[in-house]
């Protein structure tokens, strides 16, 4: 990213990388903007029958999708009703609402911790924050740097998981102490088992009382909520920072070859049986995300090129994808909820993927050598025959 950029880019500066890296690979010429697809059915030999939403079908030797799976909510199931306003984090825009109002955010991933802060910015009467359980809160720096430079860095210099664990966990005392002095539950399980949470500021609110923890709601009453503390509290505005589901709504289910929760793919990203399937961007790694898709396009693109050109590299994989054996937890072993059927351990997936790219680029630039000589040969061979042509044309005239 430019240098020019801070350590977290506003979500415009992401919108202008995102679209200089489009133009820099020459991927923005070849997108058909507002073209959604509706259908995707396997044809014969491999091809793939593509129905746009507008009916026009069209054939594709092969299909990546890419739908992303933060964007189809998931809602809780509560007892009664609500009267005030209601909305799922998915189509959380702008803080202004919060103004004045009593807001009720439930869920403390990520999102509902970030809105929650945002409510306080924002100037919100009161804020209740409804968690259904303690989390391991990581802040924002550390050392002056942001917490996953630092991760990384644990992960090249090959630390332990335990080593890793035991830094993250010095760092969260040091800076914040425990969760039980902020005010906050404590965690029920060990840290880096639940996706990573990120958050400053959270534990800083709770302490100045601008944000107060509540346990599970039980029940919605008109213009209040009720929780499992048996507390009732006045509510204008409700975000369910809830999750989401992971749906393909243009796909047959029995495609994908679900397991667990979850299509069962290699690598979160090859179907065993499928060689021309793809679903990129299906994984939840406990650091950046963005990298490592650049590395699964990188991928695809060099096994539909082995593919074609029929590289042995290309079998390889097609044997390593039907035997699905891959370890991308890194010994960590994560919580059983289905928020967590996604998650990877970013240092393990990028090792893992960084192997299939590197078996496919040795072997393709092997059968290049190959094609290359056999070209020079052809050519040598055309050009001998060319001169012995050009000889026998001069003794004839
Ligand atoms: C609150 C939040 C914070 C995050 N912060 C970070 C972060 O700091 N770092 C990081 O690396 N990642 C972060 N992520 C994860 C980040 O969203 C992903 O890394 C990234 O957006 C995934 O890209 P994607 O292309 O797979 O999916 P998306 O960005 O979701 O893109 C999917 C695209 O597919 C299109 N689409 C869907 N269905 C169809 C259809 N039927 N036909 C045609 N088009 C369709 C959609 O319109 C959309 O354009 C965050 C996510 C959230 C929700």
């Amino acid at each position: 990213m430019p240098d020019e950029y801070p350590e977290y880019p506003h979500h415009s500066q992401m919108l202008e990388y995102l679209r200089a890296y489009a133009a820099h690979f020459g991927v923005d010429r070849r997108i058909e903007y507002r073209t959604p697809v509706e259908r995707i059915e396997p044809a014969s030999d491999n091809d793939w029958i593509v129905t746009l939403a507008r009916g026009e079908k069209r054939c594709y030797g092969a299909v990546v999708v890419a739908n992303g799976h933060n964007w189809d909510p998931k809602y809780p199931n509560l007892p009664g009703e609500f009267h005030g306003q209601a909305f799922h984090s998915a189509s959380y825009r702008t803080p202004d609402l919060f103004t004045g109002k009593r807001v009720l955010v439930i869920g403390a991933g990520n999102s509902g911790c970030d809105i929650a802060v945002d409510a306080v910015k924002a100037g919100a009467r009161r804020v209740f924050h409804s968690m259904r359980r303690g989390y391991h809160i990581l802040p924002k720096f550390i050392m002056g740097r942001p917490v996953d430079q630092i991760y990384s860095q644990m992960l090249k210099l090959h630390l332990p998981l335990a080593v890793r664990r035991m830094a993250a966990k010095l760092a969260i005392w040091l800076v914040q102490g425990s969760n039980r002095n902020a005010g906050l539950p404590e965690p029920d399980h060990r840290l880096f088992e639940t996706h990573p949470l990120v958050n400053q500021l959270l534990p800083y609110f709770v302490r100045h009382g601008s944000i107060e923890p509540k346990p599970d709601v039980t029940g919605l009453e008109g213009d209040a909520v009720r929780f499992s503390d048996g507390s009732r509290k006045k509510v204008d505005v409700l975000v369910y920072a809830t999750g989401y589901r992971h749906t393909f709504p243009f796909l047959d289910s029995t495609l994908l070859n679900w397991e667990n929760g979850r299509p069962g793919l290699h690598l979160n990203l090859f179907h065993p049986e499928y060689d021309t399937l793809f679903v990129a961007g299906l994984i939840q790694p406990n650091s950046g995300e963005i990298f490592l898709l650049h590395w699964q396009s990188r991928a695809i693109a060099l096994f539909l090129r082995a593919l074609e050109c029929g590289a042995p590299a290309a079998d390889w994989l097609r044997e390593r994808k039907r035997k699905m054996e891959t370890e991308l937890s890194s010994g960590i072993r994560y919580s059983e909820s289905p928020r967590h059927s996604l998650e990877v351990e970013q240092g393990s997936y990028y090792r893992e993927l960084k192997q299939v790219v590197k078996e496919l680029e040795k072997d393709l630039e092997a059968e290049d050598h190959k094609v290359q000589k056999e070209l020079a040969m052809d050519s040598g061979l055309l050009s001998g025959y060319r001169s012995k042509f050009r000889k026998k044309l001069s003794s004839l005239t």
